[in-house]
């Protein structure tokens, strides 16, 4: 039978550290390029996955497919996402330790289906009893409504999650899920007052109007079409024909009480809120006062008593100034209105995510009785999270996403080099110095205090008089200019190749240089919300909301953190909670723009490979020894090759294979011997084992 190694001609190889010339890029691509024809999506990098997204439906995730992997060493059968499942869950349960899968990759490449499948995998081969399987079905239904409120349709994904997520599944003592919990980070709050063309708004609003009932859409006095809201326009695009949004509306109903949800009218009410808040249009007033010229938006507000109170605000404040609204956050002007309705918007829509997780989290709480009869128990952790992003334009966002790639990178290179040591350690084998590039100099530029982007940003946010972007980007080259990954336009003096404007630094980082405009990183750190609404939300009688809008928050005259910095030490909790555990690593790689089976577009999957620090990764675990097997599984299958293995081996496993690479002629630089594993550094030595097997 042709194995996967000797099909490699056809096929690849299954694990790039087999690759004669691992340092050659092409060479990599090729091999993922024939493995993808071939529809192998996975491969391996030792124990990294590196997956394709085939943009069809294989036939390789069934329940069989499930069995087959189950207690399967890695490397004997085809690279799977089962496997890493069943690796992980496996070494959680003999080693006892916390372990965590990281997936990443960029925005269409398979992550949310890969954390996807990896849940179900445990969901259905784990033991279970009644309760359990109310608690895996619990987790399973969480996902449809973090996807309806979390996910929209973009350029790159019609399904695309626009938060990063990070699960822990915690399991009892005898390997059953009992409870869960979910993080989350940074949601793209903008999405809800604009849209860029072709994409669309959070996918709930969309499933609301069209599978909302008849009656439904009159109390919340919604129309059916998307169209006429303002909110969900910008993007021309309220079909998307992969989505079926009445279907899926449908799905989100049946999962909301499964995950405990009684509320759900207090929800739909919000979301009919933020659409006639869009609604809501301003006039200018002959002094230039801002007043609201769509009076029955107002009362539609008040029905879906959402911002009722603010409603009422505004209407005192009609009443004391005929039309010059807003007095609560007057005097603005008309762009100002905008902008705090807008802001009120994401306020709201942002804060209900959060309660929504929160709410979900309720539902998968480790239940106390089990949590005191559950000493034993430990946790995988599944992190679902943006890949480096690099666009035409980069802004705030982008450089978020970015850091914290720079954060999981060093991260991964700490965590793998510890492992590889300890691994030569265990073995009793020389450790061999590994040259890499350690990428803590570019955490530092963003994160340091007092002198990292992220403090000068917030530094800039709080002085006081005029600062603006530039401003701040000149306070950037003031204390960062000579920094070996920062450049920009004033620094580089006309020496860089590419172009820059003038409102825009470049970070070198680990993977590549990235421009980011400084456009908007004032506002979009600041986040503010005027203070009066936030005090009118607080008295909301939507209780969602005013579980959302804290008194005490209007209260605290302490300046909340800023964006940035809330993501920063969001990170680092993250990066504490990840260093804690054993990591698996899950890179995916998106094939085609086009969303389309059987295109490989190279130089699309070129950048990836380059973003997601593949060919460091594969330099790192190479720098070694390609190969390892434990000597039992080496002796089981190459045993023919040699009289004195065949057909059994009577004394120690390790002389079993001594005697058996000595007969093949193995000399002693291609490989060593540890306590209970082989070690051999070049593939070819290998596959010339191999091609002896096959001429056998
Ligand atoms: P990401 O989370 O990385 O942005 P998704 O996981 O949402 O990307 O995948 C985008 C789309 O690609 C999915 O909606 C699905 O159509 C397709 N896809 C991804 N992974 C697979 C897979 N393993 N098999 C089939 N289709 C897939
Ligand atoms: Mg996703």
């Amino acid at each position: 039978m042709e194995s996967a190694l000797t099909a490699r001609d056809r096929v690849g190889v299954q694990d790039f550290v087999l690759l004669e010339n691992y340092n050659s890029e092409a060479a990599f691509i090729e091999n993922l390029r024939r493995r993808f024809k071939e529809n192998l999506i996975y491969t391996y990098i030792g124990s990294v996955l590196v997956s394709v997204n085939p943009y069809k439906e294989l036939e390789i995730y069934s329940k069989q497919q499930m069995e087959r992997y189950r207690g399967v060493s890695f490397y004997e059968i085809s690279p799977h996402i089962y496997a890493v499942s069943d690796n992980t869950y496996r070494a959680m349960r003999t080693e006892r330790k916390d372990q965590c899968i990281l997936i990443s990759g960029e925005s269409g490449a398979g992550k949310t289906e890969a954390s996807k499948k990896i849940l179900l995998y445990y969901a259905v081969t784990c033991p279970m009893n009644d309760h359990m399987a109310a608690l895996g079905d619990r987790l399973l239904q969480s996902n449809p409504v973090l996807e309806a409120f979390g996910n929209a349709k973009t350029l790159r994904n019609d399904n695309s999650s626009r938060f990063g997520k990070y699960m822990d599944v915690q399991f009892d003592f005898r390997g059953a899920p009992v409870g869960g919990h979910i993080l989350n980070y940074l949601l793209e709050k903008s999405r809800v007052v604009h849209q860029n063309h072709g994409e669309r708004n959070f996918h709930i609003f969309y499933q609301l109007l069209e599978g909302g009932d008849e009656d439904l859409l009159n109390t919340l006095d919604l129309e059916r079409n998307p169209q006429n809201y303002q909110y969900l326009v910008k993007g021309n695009c309220p079909r998307v024909s992969s989505i079926s949004d009445k279907n899926n509306w449908k799905v989100v109903m049946k999962a909301l009480p499964v995950i405990g949800f009684t509320e759900e009218e207090k929800l739909l009410n919000i979301i009919a809120g933020v659409l006639h808040l869009g609604n809501t249009q301003f006039g200018e007033g002959e002094e230039g006062e801002t007043y609201i010229t769509t009076e029955t938006q107002i009362t539609k507000l008040v029905k879906v008593r959402t911002v009722s109170l603010v409603l009422l605000n505004v209407q005192i404040c009609t009443n004391i100034h005929k039309k010059a609204l807003l007095r609560m956050i007057s005097p603005l002007n008309f762009e100002q209105a905008i902008s705090a309705r807008d802001a009120l918007a994401k306020a709201v829509y942002g804060r209900t995510f959060t309660w929504l997780v929160e709410k979900i989290n309720q539902s998968l709480a480790l239940k106390d009785e089990i949590y005191h009869s559950n000493k034993g128990s430990s946790v995988i952790g599944l992190l679902d999270i943006y890949g480096f992003e690099v666009l035409q334009h980069n802004s705030f966002e982008q450089f978020c996403i970015n850091y914290c790639n720079e954060k999981l990178q060093q991260l991964f290179i700490e965590l793998t080099l510890r492992s590889e040591q300890e691994e030569y350690e265990t073995e009793g084998i020389a450790w061999e110095t590994v040259q890499y590039f350690d990428n803590k100099i570019i955490c530092d530029l963003i994160e340091e205090k007092h002198k990292g982007i992220i403090s000068i940003l917030d530094e800039e946010c709080l002085r006081p008089g005029e600062t603006c972007d530039v401003s701040f980007l000149e306070k950037l080259e003031d204390t960062l200019g000579g920094h070996p990954h920062f450049v920009t336009h004033k620094l580089a003096n006309g020496k860089t190749r590419r172009v820059m404007s003038r409102e825009e630094f470049r970070l070198l980082h680990y993977a590549g240089e990235v421009n980011y405009n400084v456009n908007g990183f004032l506002d979009k750190n600041n986040d503010l919300l005027n203070r009066n609404l936030k005090e009118v939300m607080c008295q909301s009688d939507n209780q969602i909301l005013s579980r959302c809008f804290r008194r005490e928050e209007v209260m605290d005259q302490k300046r909340p953190e800023m964006a940035a910095t809330q993501f920063k030490n969001s990170l680092m909790k993250l990066m504490e909670i990840l260093m804690s555990k054993e990591p698996s690593y899950v890179r995916c790689i998106k094939p085609n723009d086009a969303k389309q089976p059987g295109r490989f577009d190279e130089v699309l999957v070129r950048h990836q490979v380059k973003y997601l620090g593949l060919m460091e990764n594969l330099r790192v675990r190479r720098a070694g020894f390609a190969y390892r097997r434990r000597f039992e599984a080496f002796l089981q299958r190459y045993k023919p090759l040699c009289p004195e293995t065949w057909p059994n081996w009577h004394g120690r496993l390790v002389d079993g294979v001594s005697t058996l690479v000595n007969h093949l002629g193995y000399k002693p630089e291609e490989y060593k011997l540890g306590r209970s594993k082989i070690f051999i550094r070049f593939p070819k030595t290998l596959f010339t084992t191999e091609d002896a097997l096959e001429a056998k």
